[in-house]
């Protein structure tokens, strides 16, 4: 049976350390560190996404600045807005919330982020920096840096293991690969056209699912004691509950426990990290721009 790695705990020590520094920061008379939310339409995820950042913000002392645009902003409004906030001293990090309005170019309004404020880790230097040898981001995206947090408590020292990630999207599965080198582990990527997947990730010593297919990865997939990192977060239907529907991570939990040797659970995995490490990411701002 193995280890459940308790994300939700870690990610309330990592709380409550940001908000020690926090208050350290201000009583030593620095100002108070200061996170941009940047929300362009009415999406109902993105606005439960903000607003639960704001209330974590809230909680460990962090002030926030919320700017709402409407659906139909114009990409020059969208990047007026954050010139205006990389502009102001009280912002330290921005964060545009995705996906953007389809109209939108996203890869413009990131590369008009600061870099000194990319706290989600998504400006195109940033992850360009990532992929490079020898050289470092200033942010690592949240989800990714989350996962290997969580990796290393059952893992310190990645070197030459065989780490299989699923997924290649630009918000998870390639800057976790590329987390992954950057750590010495030997990583296969995996997507949608890899062929004989369960012979690949039974390869894995570690492997890490973002796919968004529940519970996709079947116990007979895991190799018996590998680390099993679930990114995923699916609705299944479940009349039995009064919602309706209860959420599954793209890995057969029940039967992947019975093999691995440390697993993440759906919810109270990788989930409750994200917001911990936008937390922590936004302190780091601070603390860069008042040293
Ligand atoms: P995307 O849909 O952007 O990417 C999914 C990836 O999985 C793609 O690379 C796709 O391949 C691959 N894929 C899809 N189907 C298969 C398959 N059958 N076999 C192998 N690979 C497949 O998703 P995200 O990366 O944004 O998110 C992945 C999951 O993580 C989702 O469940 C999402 O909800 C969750 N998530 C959780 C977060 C958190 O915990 N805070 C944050 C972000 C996401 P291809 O590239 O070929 O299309």
């Amino acid at each position: 049976m193995a280890q459940i790695i308790d994300g939700k705990a870690v990610a309330e020590q990592i709380r409550a350390d940001v908000a020690r520094e926090v208050a350290l920061m201000v009583r030593a008379g620095k100002q108070q560190p200061g996170l941009a939310t940047v929300l362009v339409g009415e999406n109902p995820a993105s606005q439960v996404y903000v607003k639960s950042k704001q209330k974590a913000c809230a909680e460990v002392g962090i002030q926030s600045f919320g700017h709402v645009l409407p659906a139909n902003a114009s990409q020059a409004e969208v990047e007026d807005l954050v010139a205006r906030l990389n502009a102001d001293p009280e912002v330290n990090g921005i964060l545009v919330q995705l996906p953007l309005p389809v109209h939108l170019d996203e890869q413009q309004v990131l590369k008009a982020i600061q870099i000194e404020k990319d706290v989600d880790g998504f400006h195109p230097i940033n992850i360009g920096r990532l992929a490079q040898k020898g050289r470092d981001p200033l942010f690592i995206p949240c989800t990714p840096a989350g996962v290997m947090e969580l990796l290393a408590l059952s893992m310190p020292s990645l070197e030459g293991v065989n780490a299989v990630v699923l997924g290649r999207s630009n918000i998870v599965g390639m800057p976790v690969a590329l987390l992954l080198v950057r750590a010495n582990a030997t990583v296969t990527i995996c997507h949608s056209r890899t062929k004989n997947l369960p012979d690949v990730v039974r390869q894995a010593d570690v492997l890490v699912a973002a796919v968004g297919k529940a519970e996709m990865v079947r116990g007979s997939w895991v190799k018996p004691g590998a680390i099993v990192i679930d990114v995923g977060i699916n609705r299944v239907e479940d009349a039995s509950l009064p919602k309706g529907y209860r959420l599954v991570g793209d890995v057969a939990y029940d039967e992947v426990k019975e093999v691995a040797g440390a697993i993440t659970p759906v919810p109270g995995g990788v989930g409750p990290m994200t917001i911990a490490m936008l937390l922590k990411n936004t302190l780091r701002a601070a603390q860069i721009a008042q040293p």
